[in-house]
């Protein structure tokens, strides 16, 4: 550490395929080259094309070439002869959809599975981790206010996974990472551009780089969504996201059931209620849903219900009421159909990022002075 900045990694330590107890795996290399390390002895060379079968026997892994047995190894490295090497990683065991990665692969057995970890570039990780997460057909501002994004929730959370020796999974519990960015060029690009960008909060630390899929017209604020206050996490009218395909739902449920849910809640209900006492409208976000002096969360009845947000009005008939929803998600941070009209229409990420993140400031990481937020935060459900 230098005049207080930390020095931060290149590379990250990402467990792959890690929702998945992989007994058994097939790598091979799809470009380039590789050195294969077991146990720190260098073992053989993988080209283009071949490929090798890695199964768990107890606390090892056993290693076949397509014609004999290679031999047996605690620890077994791939490492990449240069930057343009792809490896293509396939578990057979469970069956899963094979997956590309660029950099280097840690194989070794724990928790009682193969433990696959992505020693990758952060660069890459971030590339892929936008692609994942926000799809391979927007515009290139809107892919840099994402890669600045992933990009501030690595170096903010790097720690997350210390115990299990990996540093962050490639699972929703941290951020999808489905592998490297192939599809669309503008992807890598857009995290070049931004190299070493991230969104400092106003007390320096790294902000929680929170997005969602559509807000509806009104972002929600962190406090209602968890009851955890930030002040960058606070409304925002959103006038961009509102054509878009998931700024409506609706969801019509019996007029019975309903009663019958907010009894169970407590909602006391008297004979007679009229149905127009059940009718609740939100234009603007609000926390509860009210009759008389009942209330329930209205994020409550979004898990309770499975609705695609908690942003919906409530009109009852005689025999059903109507949900009639805004938005897709929790609704906190960067809405990212908004963003993608916002990038179609001209703004720059930069832009884009302080229009859902108030009081922020995007700075380069290696020469800003940021630091961690304290340990032992609330993990934030990130749907
Ligand atoms: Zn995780
Ligand atoms: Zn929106």
């Amino acid at each position: 550490m230098t005049n207080g900045v930390l020095a931060f990694c290149q590379t990250i330590h990402v467990s792959i395929f890690n929702e998945s107890p992989v007994k058994r795996v097939v790598v091979s290399a799809l470009k380039g080259n590789y050195q294969v390390i077991g146990d720190s002895s260098f073992v053989m060379d993988l080209s283009a094309n071949d490929a090798l079968y890695l199964s768990m026997s107890g606390q090892k892994i056993t290693l076949h070439s397509s014609s004999k047995p290679v031999g047996m190894f605690s620890n077994i490295r791939f490492e990449a002869a240069d930057t343009a090497s792809v490896l293509r990683i396939n578990p057979v065991s469970p069956n899963l959809d094979a997956r590309q990665y660029n950099d280097n692969l840690i194989v070794s057995v724990a928790f009682k599975r193969i433990l696959l970890v992505n020693e990758v570039n952060i660069d890459n990780y971030v590339a892929g981790v936008v692609e994942s997460e926000a799809g391979a057909n927007a515009e290139p501002e809107f892919y840099k206010a994402q890669a600045v994004l992933a990009r501030t929730y690595l170096f903010g959370n790097t720690d997350r996974h210390t115990s299990e020796g990996f540093q962050l999974c490639d699972g929703v519990h941290c951020q999808a990472y489905n592998g490297r960015s192939a599809r669309n060029l503008s992807i890598p690009t857009a995290t070049k551009a931004t190299k070493g960008m991230v969104v400092a909060a106003f007390d320096s630390t790294f902000i929680t780089a929170v997005f969602h899929a559509n807000c509806g017209g009104e972002t929600e604020s962190a406090s209602n969504a968890w009851l955890n206050g930030k002040n960058y996490l606070v409304p925002v009218k959103d006038p961009f996201c509102i054509n878009s395909p998931a700024a409506h739902w609706h969801k019509t449920i019996p007029l019975s059931q309903w009663k019958t849910y907010l009894k169970s809640h407590g909602f006391k209900l008297p004979a007679g209620t009229s149905p127009g006492a059940f009718d609740c409208s939100q234009i603007s976000r609000k926390q509860f849903y009210r009759i008389g002096d009942d209330s329930l969360p209205f994020k409550q009845i979004r898990t309770d219900f499975q609705l695609r947000s908690s942003f919906f009005s409530v009109i009852a008939g005689t025999e059903e009421v109507t949900l009639k929803g805004r938005g897709f998600g929790h609704g906190v941070g960067l809405c990212q159909e908004g963003a993608m009209q916002m990038a179609k229409i001209g703004y720059k990420y930069d832009e884009i990022l302080n229009y859902y993140f108030k009081n922020i400031s995007i700075v380069d990481v290696n020469s800003a002075h940021i630091k961690k937020a304290p340990a032992n935060q609330p993990l934030l459900s990130k749907k």
